[in-house]
């Protein structure tokens, strides 16, 4: 049995965006367990931070349980504390009518992704929704169990977080805490001329798995939505980031817009050798099935939500990172395009040959 806090009417006003679940829920007087079990056939927002959030926790001590109206976290001597925050909405940044369980793990998984790219390690979460009204128990425990599938796997704690609801789509915003050895995180303002370019895997994938998902492509394996729904964010990779990186950054606006952002963030130039991207079995057989090769390749490397990353490092460094490299970094500015030797001009509307 969970015994439950006896809000006031002060905490139960208050609207504060960072304390976690105790300082709500913000329900009408009749709907109020003051104190006691939920009233019978009620919204059981107390029973759903108990048994939906409250193993998410994983029995943190920083969460207090969730009971409490802020999460407390001890300081770690020699340890940057790296912060990110993500928020999707449906039917901008998920599909409408997304699985509830998938939109969560992809939530999550995205945000793991800026983790990685920063070589931290994950730590913790801190969780906002806003359901649109008339959601269902059925949806939130969907939510809630697609994050307790990916949680554990991931090393994340939930810490505390707020639930709303609106008259709008489903909204869901993610803060995530990881750690790095202090002055050790990467960052994308860092590549220097010399350095290799390289990608961590297959790029594009993203791209054609939204369209698979919106039945605009034909995916017979599922292999292209499962890398759209549920990225694998590169954690495997932090260690070595940390060891022999320069600069990183993860693959979210598209291969190409990523690695421009290194460019610009970092006063260098990049050139890309786009034939040296590599593809998945999936991607190949659809690029092979395009009329114009560099305009379906230019498609694959501008699509974006591949979640694999961008890495720069010196040459010795690279060898070490044994990642495929797929262009370098020379004084100068912008980015610069090449396909199989020739310069691919940019125009104002996209990228044409030269
Ligand atoms: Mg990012």
């Amino acid at each position: 049995m969970w015994s439950w806090p006896s809000p006031s009417s002060k905490d139960r006003s208050r609207a504060s965006s960072t304390a976690p679940w105790t300082a709500w829920p913000r329900m009408s007087g009749a709907d109020t367990p003051e104190g006691g079990a939920p009233t019978p056939g009620a919204p059981d927002e107390f029973g759903d931070i108990a048994r939906l959030l409250r193993p998410l926790t994983g029995g943190a001590p920083e969460a207090l349980g969730l009971l409490d109206d802020a999460a407390i976290i001890p300081s770690r001597p020699g340890q940057d504390l790296v912060i990110t925050k993500d928020a999707m909405v449906e039917g901008v940044h998920a599909l409408p009518g997304a699985d509830r369980a998938l939109f969560a793990r992809r939530l999550l998984r995205t945000n793991l992704s800026d983790l990685a790219a920063m070589g931290a390690e994950p730590y913790a979460a801190f969780l906002a929704v806003a359901w649109p009204k008339g959601s269902g128990v059925a949806e939130r425990e969907a939510f809630a169990r697609g994050l307790a599938e990916d949680f554990p796997a991931f090393g994340v704690k939930l810490l505390g977080g707020d639930t709303v609801s609106t008259e709008g789509p489903l909204v869901a915003s993610m803060t995530l805490l990881g750690f790095v050895p202090a002055g050790r995180a990467i960052k994308r303002s860092t590549a220097r001329p010399g350095d290799l370019v390289m990608v961590s895997g297959p790029i594009g994938d993203g791209g054609l798995g939204l369209a698979a998902a919106q039945g605009r492509l034909d995916d017979a394996s599922g292999h292209l939505q499962r890398r759209y729904w549920l990225p694998d964010p590169r954690l495997d990779l932090i260690e070595a980031l940390r060891a022999d990186a320069h600069a990183a950054i993860d693959v979210s606006d598209g291969l190409i817009a990523d690695a421009g952002h290194v460019a610009e963030a970092s006063g260098v130039q990049i050139t890309l050798d786009l034939e040296r991207a590599p593809l998945s079995a999936p991607a190949a057989d659809w690029l092979a099935d395009q009329p114009d090769p560099l305009a379906g390749r230019l498609h694959l490397v501008s699509a974006g939500d591949d979640y694999e990353l961008v890495i720069t490092a010196a040459p010795e460094q690279a060898r070490r990172l044994a990642l495929p490299v797929i262009g370098a970094v020379t004084a100068g500015s912008g980015l610069q395009l090449r396909w199989n030797g020739v310069e691919v001009q940019a125009e104002r509307d996209g990228w044409r040959h030269g």
